[in-house]
């Protein structure tokens, strides 16, 4: 049989081992230069001042800082879409703060801002989008319909590391937003994430609540050096006890470190590169697919928009989307979904009914996408997912 086609896949070589030696020779590998230096190039790839940046262990973690940083709690609600990751909801409810579920359309399974604006109370602090597939959503709408009403804007840009509507990076028209690195994205550090904060303040707070809600009394306390040699002479300077801290948040431990962020600094300079193989595979699909009965293709990217190219999905009529998927395994396809429906999760507590994203939740379906694909690969995709769709459709298995 032909081998096992992956619906994701990192691309992890040889330039990103010699970065980690480099990393071990130097006898730091924690937290320290190249993280700064990762912080700072990925800033500059947004577009952003780097004091607004800081590096986490995962985006989760970055959704939990940001709850921190608006300090959201009991009483407050916050809107996500329920096609949004686990990590989003838990932030929330973590903090005793209710999340509030709404709907999405049905083919971008992004919320629309009257998605959004159907479920605002005079309790909303905050709303907290997400960019499906990597696909921008009505992200600079749903931002001035925050700045109208006073709510905070949180982007959970995981997905959405390369992708901008007229030029601007998702992930930087709300309040704050983060990204992902870990094992399954387009950027890999193995594990990993970045955190964006508007407010100047709020920014600086950002790596105290990252690390432990500490703050270093003098300069040199090892939790702010760059490095051993920055953390030695900083304590020099400092005429206090260098090692004593206060706390100014009960928070948990969110740092990364050099090993991983110089992981990083080599993914972020490969970035535009596997952008655009993604973007070769989709329109490979796109040209491929489009003609096969029962079948919906993702509708055009809006003019301004630029998409990570992150998943690229299908939609099936008949209701034959779960026969597909295991045909399509049976014959060495991996195909998946994402996001399993938050407002159907029992610990969430909500009785919301939001019909699109529940019809969009049984009739999509996530093709392989990633920049290892070969033609080849892509081409067996294509004929695979036309012979299972036209089989079932007609009442058959795929011969
Ligand atoms: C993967 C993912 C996350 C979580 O990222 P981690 O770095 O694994 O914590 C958050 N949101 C979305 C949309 C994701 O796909």
């Amino acid at each position: 049989m032909n081998h096992v086609i992956n619906v994701v896949q990192p691309s992890l070589g040889e330039r990103e081992l010699a970065a980690v030696r480099e990393v071990f020779e130097s006898n730091w590998v924690g937290r320290g230069a190249r993280t700064a230096e990762f912080e700072a190039a990925f800033a500059r790839h947004l577009g952003v001042a780097r004091e607004h940046v800081t590096a986490t262990n995962s985006c989760s973690s970055a959704t939990f800082i940001a709850v921190e940083l608006l300090g959201l709690g009991p009483g407050d609600e916050v809107v996500l879409p329920t096609v949004s990751f686990v990590a989003a909801a838990n932030a929330i409810a973590a903090r005793g703060a209710r999340p509030v579920f709404c709907d999405v359309d049905e083919a971008t399974l992004n919320p629309t801002v009257a998605d959004i604006e159907a479920v605002l109370t005079e309790r909303t602090k905050a709303v907290m989008i997400l960019h499906y597939g990597g696909r921008p959503g009505a992200v600079a709408e749903i931002a001035e319909l925050c700045r109208d009403r006073g709510i905070h804007l949180i982007e959970d840009a995981a997905l959405a590391v390369a992708s901008t509507v007229h030029g601007r990076a998702c992930g930087t028209f709300g309040d704050m937003g983060m990204w992902s690195f870990d094992h399954a994205k387009v950027v890999v550090t193995v594990d990993g994430g970045m955190l964006y904060v508007r407010d100047p303040e709020l920014a600086a707070r950002a790596p105290k609540v990252a690390y432990l809600g500490l703050e270093q009394r003098a300069p040199g306390g090892s939790s702010g050096a760059a490095s051993f040699r920055s953390g030695y002479d900083q304590a020099l300077r400092s005429r206090t006890r260098w090692w004593d801290y206060d706390v100014v948040s009960f928070s948990g431990r969110f740092t990364t470190n050099d090993v991983l962020s110089a992981i990083g600094l080599v993914q972020l300079s490969r970035l535009e590169e596997f952008i655009s193989r993604r973007r070769e595979v989709a329109q490979a699909y796109d040209a491929g697919l489009a003609d096969v009965a029962g079948l919906r293709l993702p509708p055009p990217l809006p003019a301004g928009h630029t998409s990570s190219y992150f998943m690229y999905w299908v939609q099936f009529d008949g209701g034959i989307r779960d026969q597909v998927a295991r045909d399509l395994f049976e014959r060495g396809v991996y195909t998946t979904f994402r996001y399993p429906l938050l407002h159907r999760v029992k610990a969430y507590g909500s009785d919301a009914v939001l019909p699109r994203a529940e019809a969009a939740a049984e009739n999509t379906l996530l093709l392989p996408i990633h920049q290892s694909l070969s033609d080849a690969d892509v081409d067996r995709v294509i004929t695979e997912v036309r012979a299972c769709t036209a089989a079932r459709l007609g009442g058959r298995r795929v011969a």
